[in-house]
């Protein structure tokens, strides 16, 4: 095909696709899928070899959250019945991390509900993320607070804080029909805040919310302009209890297709399967990470993934390597800017996710929440079959995938790592 051929031309130059490239790309035919995943993979050894990245999630306040994302399990007014608590101690949320970065995660990734912290909470972090690099030498730490304030970006660099995740989500056009309690403006201003403090800026987006083709080409172009130096690609996870329950749009080869989209319009990014890769993807993951470079180890925010160990064994079964500390994760060229070296080249024509910009995070979505609480079993069971129910009518719907985490963080059970 001549359109994988440019493309992969131009991934190799980390040049840009058109906006008519993109699109042809998520229009392919499933006749052609393998060959955009040959393609696309092309694009990604060319960066990041046969690593995966593994990052580990501490949800650090889970719920209860004042905003309203449609797509959140913590959002106001959600019935979901997920685990719900204030902050996690430093020495907790220290414990927790640990059982990630001894899974094989390289990155730990503190996340807490909430529209953005307190200067008192930036502090709290600070002390974490303290505790956490304290115990775990060379570990990489992301912060994921929502909207951050003048200042705060600096106070957690401070800290030690490596990057901040705050995601784009969705296209600035369709952003008001998601979210009423704060702008696209907002979330783009927070990803600037994270990358002119020095933070490595990660921002990503969710499909399946019912956008458009063109939405989802609109923010991947955003994303490539604000330049992060990772982004995580969630798959909506439809949780009972939120506005967009019944939004089951997508396939795994629907899936596999906005990946290798992603790959083409940023080649040298760390391009991350964030929540819904089980529940989207299902038996088609290892041939998603001939698209991305990095996953979640274990579980999500509010949702279960698979375990752990499943996790390794798909990543050695599909001819992949867990990429070690030691290991750095971008290309020497984005990695000499993320340290200030100035080496970076411009040969790349129009540099986009290769060159430099500005992008940020928040509260990531990054797995949206689930099924049943799990503290009344008689209780969750009849709560997962009323789900089932309700989701019966709905073409392409797998409750029966989703599963409310109820370990790790904020319970007495052992985490999933
Ligand atoms: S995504 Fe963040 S800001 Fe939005 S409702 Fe969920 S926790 Fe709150």
């Amino acid at each position: 095909m001549d359109l994988l051929n440019t493309l992969v031309d131009k991934g190799l130059r980390r040049e840009s696709p058109t906006r008519e490239e993109a699109l042809a790309v998520l229009a392919t035919s499933d006749d052609e899928l393998l060959d955009v995943v040959t393609a696309a993979g092309k694009v990604r050894r060319q960066w990041f070899g046969r690593r995966v990245k593994l990052n580990y999630l501490v949800n650090l306040k889970s719920g209860l959250c004042p905003e309203d994302c449609s797509y959140c399990s913590q959002r106001l007014g959600s019935e979901a019945g997920i685990l719900k608590y204030t902050w996690l101690k430093p020495e907790e949320a220290s414990q927790a991390a640990a059982a990630g970065l001894a899974g094989g995660a390289k990155r730990v990734c503190l996340v807490a509900s909430g529209r953005g912290p307190t200067d008192r909470d930036v502090e709290r972090v600070g002390r974490t993320i303290e505790a956490i690099k304290e115990q775990n030498e060379g570990v990489e730490v992301c912060a994921c607070l929502g909207l951050l304030s003048d200042g705060q970006a600096e106070r957690l660099k401070q800290a030690g804080a490596d990057a901040y995740n705050h995601n784009l989500n969705t296209s600035e056009a369709t952003y008001g029909g998601i979210t009423t309690t704060h702008t696209y403006a907002d979330r783009v201003d927070t990803v600037e805040k994270a990358h002119a403090a020095g933070l490595s800026a990660c921002s990503g987006l969710i499909a399946g919310m019912g956008e458009s083709d063109e939405d989802l080409v609109d923010v991947v172009f955003a994303l490539r302009a604000l330049d992060p130096d990772s982004v995580p690609v969630n798959f909506l996870i439809p949780f009972e209890g939120t506005p967009l329950a019944k939004e089951w749009n997508l396939t795994p080869q629907r899936c596999l297709r906005i990946l290798a989209m992603v790959r083409f319009v940023c080649p040298d990014v760390e391009v991350r399967i964030a929540g819904g890769r089980e529940v989207h993807l299902r038996t088609m993951q290892p041939l998603a990470l001939h698209l991305a470079n990095s996953i979640f180890l274990g579980d999500y925010l509010t949702s279960e993934g698979q375990a752990g160990q499943a996790d390794l064994e798909m990543i050695a079964d599909a001819g992949f390597e867990v990429e070690g500390a030691e290991t750095t994760t971008l290309p020497a060229h984005r990695a000499d800017v993320a340290r200030g070296t100035g080496a970076a080249d411009e040969t790349a024509g129009t540099a986009g996710c290769g060159g430099h910009a500005e992008a940020g995070g928040g509260c990531g979505p990054c797995g949206g929440a689930a099924t049943v609480c799990g503290t009344d079993a008689p209780e969750a069971e009849a709560r997962a079959e009323a789900e089932e129910e309700d989701a019966a009518g709905v073409p392409g719907a797998r409750p029966d995938l989703v599963a409310v985490r109820r370990r790790g963080a904020g319970t007495d059970l052992a985490p999933n790592a």
